[in-house]
């Protein structure tokens, strides 16, 4: 059968957006912009600067600095593997020869890990492929017409499953991951640049998708976009706490964001909260039989985060656990001090949250969490905390860590809820023209509006009047330019203002003056 023939056998499906992902559309997508611009103004006065990490990077950076344990790493990322895609998934007996050239020419073009381990497997492929090849040239004429049964055939199949079976052993490109949150590539960027170099400390901010396979509700996404920002260096003056606060204050504030409310907690450092969590995870175990088989299970894996717990049965019995801030050893109990001391020389108002853990393995010290109104369960949009030691952690010289990141289709959600969302997208001029004289002046009408920045919405077929009026009614176009062939011969243009109906002529020069003062008003 032909290309062209199998190929209109093929039935037309209907593709939808993947299960947890969405079109953004206009006029929501201004909104979002407006956002981000607000971003860039307000981190930029910070003296914030923007970086653009990659969206995947080696699973094994997530999964060092997230924590392995974490859901996220454990059961929400999008992984796979980056390998050539000359080389079969699958390598067996039809194309396991053809798999065997490719391997060697990719591990010489980098295009796949040139590690110790892989040259070794590589080895022993081939020489399992030499003896493959070897039995193959000793198999009778019209072998493969023929059962496949005798010595021959045993022998045969042997070394050739035990070429496959090598050749599945070659790692054949890195293990990648999308991203589900950007502050490990960001010291991952510190690092590979040599960023400590700099003046410190550094402080950068990023927007941008991000990715977990999570149960998608309301607020709740796969593919969700994230603005945040860390500060990087040798300090961890409670002064860099504050003022990273005080900055994403400052944006919601600016956003009109409604009904916010920041909630702050200090979890200790590695002197201080092990013996905390070992203290908790002792008194959960005397309640165990109360609590559901999430926490439960946490108190092996992770008991603070039986702190975070929603489940009605369980808020009496978390109520009379242990608090941190009675455990905290005395530095970090003076940082905590200074950081709320900090927060109210700068009039941010917060609570003190002594339940707020946060979800993944970095967190130090300050941790913090912003909700806001309209949300229903997920109202958490932004989350933060300080993280010494994660720089390190990823090879990097000691460095001092806070940063945070807000969910921005949160603040998008809420900020549509209490209505600072515009509604539609506008037109400032509709160009209703008739006849190919009116036509051509309509162009260059356009092209003059637009250059003076106006929105403007030129119809590309001749309509009567009357029906592309209606169309700029619709379109929710403030003015409609009048051009017909008396406006064209007489030089004056008619401009309707729609809110009203009046109509008013003006030469073309005129027109741009009157728009533009009508504006500034
Ligand atoms: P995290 O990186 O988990 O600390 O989350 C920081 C913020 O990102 C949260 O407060 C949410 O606003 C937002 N966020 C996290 N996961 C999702 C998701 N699956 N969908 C939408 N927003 C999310």
């Amino acid at each position: 059968m032909s290309e062209g023939a199998s190929k209109k056998e093929e039935k037309p499906r209907k593709f939808q957006a993947i299960r947890g992902t969405r079109d953004l559309l206009p006029p929501d997508t201004a909104l979002w912009n407006r956002v981000e611009q607000t971003a860039h103004e307000v981190f930029g006065t910070f003296g914030f600067g923007e970086i653009r990490p990659p969206i995947f990077e080696p699973t094994e950076l997530f999964a060092r600095s997230i924590g392995q344990d974490t859901d996220v790493v454990s059961k929400e990322m999008y992984t796979f593997t980056d390998g050539p895609s000359n080389l079969p998934e699958q390598p067996d007996e039809f194309n396991i020869g053809q798999f065997f050239e490719a391997v060697g020419e990719d591990l010489e073009k980098g295009e796949i890990p040139k590690t110790a381990a892989n040259e070794r497997a590589i080895q022993r492929m081939k020489a399992a492929f030499a003896e493959f090849a070897e039995e193959s040239r000793r198999l009778p004429l019209g072998f493969f017409q023929e059962q496949h049964e005798g010595d021959f055939a045993k022998a045969y199949n042997e070394k050739m499953y035990r070429a496959i079976y090598l050749a599945n052993k070659i790692s054949r490109g890195e293990v990648v991951s999308l991203r589900p949150e950007a502050t490990a590539s960001v010291c991952r960027a510190y690092i590979e640049h040599g960023m400590n170099s700099l003046p410190q400390p550094v402080k950068l901010y990023y927007m941008g998708p991000m990715f977990r396979r999570e149960r998608p509700q309301k607020g709740r996404y796969r593919q969700f976009y994230q603005i945040g920002a860390e500060v990087l260096g040798g300090s961890d003056a409670p002064a860099i706490d504050a003022e990273v606060i005080e900055m994403v204050m400052t944006f919601f504030d600016r956003l009109g964001l409604q009904g916010v409310q920041l909630d702050i907690n200090s979890i200790g450092d590695r002197n201080c909260r092990p013996k905390y969590v070992e203290l908790l995870r002792a008194e959960l175990l005397k309640v165990k039989d109360r609590l559901g088989p999430d926490s439960q299970r946490r108190i092996e894996t992770n008991p603070l985060r039986v702190l975070d717990s929603k489940l009605e049965s369980e808020q009496g019995i978390i109520a009379k656990l242990p608090r941190i801030a009675d455990h905290l050893c005395e530095e970090c109990a003076a940082h905590y001090a200074a950081v709320k001391h900090q927060l109210e020389m700068r009039g941010v108002i917060y609570r003190e949250n002594w339940r707020l853990v946060r979800g993944l393995d970095y967190y130090m010290r300050t941790t913090f969490e912003i909700t806001a109104q309209g949300l229903g369960s997920q109202n958490a949009v932004c989350g933060g905390g300080r993280y010494d030691g994660l720089v390190e952690l990823l090879g990097g010289p000691p460095t001092k860590g806070i940063g945070f990141a807000i969910g921005e289709d949160r603040l998008i959600l809420s900020l549509q809820e209490s209505g600072k969302a515009p509604t539609q997208q506008g037109r400032d001029v509709y160009i209703a023209w008739m006849g190919e004289r009116a036509h051509a002046t309509a162009i260059r009408a356009a092209k003059d509006l637009r250059k003076a920045g106006f929105s403007v919405e030129l119809p590309p077929v001749e309509q009567k009047f009357g029906k592309a009026l209606g169309q700029a009614d619709k379109l929710g176009a403030k003015y409609a330019l009048i051009l017909g062939d008396n406006e064209v011969s007489e030089g004056l243009w008619t401009l309707k203002t729609l809110a009203d109906g009046s109509q008013a002529k003006f030469t073309e020069l005129d027109l741009l003056e009157h728009l533009r003062k009508q504006e500034t008003l």
